[in-house]
């Protein structure tokens, strides 16, 4: 059996080297045959000129280099698709997720006789209150909206096996939200769980803008939820008119109704209804402009260099 391991690198100078050793260390002690597959994302510091000289002194560690930044999950699909493992762990260079479990994980895998192995945190340790507590948050509502189950508390950490790579690679869509695509592959997937480190050192990769996008491409990619929550609003929108017209009607004929005392409770009704046709034109151009980036069909990524593959 061979094991390849994925990590993606953004900018991580400062940890990929200790990152390397000790995935080393781990690999080295276990029997399998092994693969370490690193994908530079278009890092701007030293991040590539690493990899390259760790690449030249173990040809067992492989290299793909991006032509620019892609992104997370863009960077993590290109390991997946050219990876040439029996199973496939994919985890993050700042070792917030230990390659100390990864013979743990494996043992799940055999005992379990598991497709996936997911990686369920427990306690994420060293991130901000307001990152832990919006993670949270949005894997439960994710769950609560999407058309399938997601499990909660997990990321990309996880080991794949073969036949859901191959399920995976045949996915045309693209592969904004890894981490639901492969739960959506199905076959049997068995959690594992574990305390989430804090980053060995240097900042995190994701800043809000980018974890804001990454929780839309989320939602759009498993629900039409927020369509339908539109069409709801919609009908009631139009229930409400019909009463008001009615309460308009009757005050016309029983001559109540006079030109400017109404103007405050009109002005409610616009501003409100408005509101509520601009959120669900909002919904609807996302999901337009999600179907206007698959019609393109451009690839996820684009590699411009190979190292020992
Ligand atoms: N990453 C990447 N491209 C990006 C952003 C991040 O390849 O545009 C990588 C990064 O190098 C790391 C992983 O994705 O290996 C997760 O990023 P990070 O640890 O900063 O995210 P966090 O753990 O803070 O959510
Ligand atoms: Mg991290």
């Amino acid at each position: 059996m061979k094991v390849s391991i994925i990590i993606p690198c953004y900018n991580e100078e400062e940890v990929i080297s200790l990152a390397y050793q000790r995935i080393y260390k781990v690999m080295e002690r276990i029997s399998y045959q092994y693969e370490i597959v690193l994908v530079n994302d278009g890092s701007k510091d030293n991040t590539y000129n690493i990899l390259k000289e760790i690449s030249s002194k173990n040809d067992t560690v492989k290299v793909i280099n991006l032509s620019r930044n892609f992104g997370h999950q863009p960077a993590v699909t290109a390991g997946i698709e050219l990876c040439s493992g029996d199973i496939a762990i994919i985890m993050d260079a700042d070792m917030q997720d230990p390659p100390e479990l990864i013979p743990d994980m494996i043992d799940v895998y055999l005992k379990e006789e598991a497709n996936v192995v997911y990686a369920v945190r427990e306690s994420r340790k060293g991130e901000s209150f307001f990152k832990k507590v919006t993670a949270k948050l949005f894997y439960r509502f994710l769950n609560s909206v999407s058309e399938i189950k997601l499990p909660l508390d997990t990321g990309d950490f996880r080991l794949i096996d073969r036949s859901v790579i191959e399920e995976f690679k045949k996915l045309k869509e693209k592969k904004t939200y890894i981490r639901g695509l492969i739960t959506w592959v199905g076959y049997k997937q068995v959690p594992f769980y574990y305390k989430r480190d804090q980053r060995l050192a240097g900042e995190t990769k994701y800043p809000l803008s980018k974890m804001l996008k990454f929780a839309s491409n989320g939602i759009m990619s498993f629900t039409k939820k927020p369509l339908e929550i539109a069409i709801g609003l919609g009908t009631l929108n139009i229930i409400v008119g019909i009463i008001l017209s009615v309460y308009v009607f009757i005050s016309h004929f029983s001559n109540s109704i006079t030109t400017v005392p109404g103007w405050a409770s009109l002005m409610i009704v616009v501003i409100f209804f408005s509101g509520i046709q601009l959120l669900s034109l909002g919904f609807i151009g996302i999901y337009l402009g999600r179907v206007f980036d698959e019609v393109k069909d451009r690839p996820d990524y684009i590699i411009s260099e190979k190292i020992n593959f």
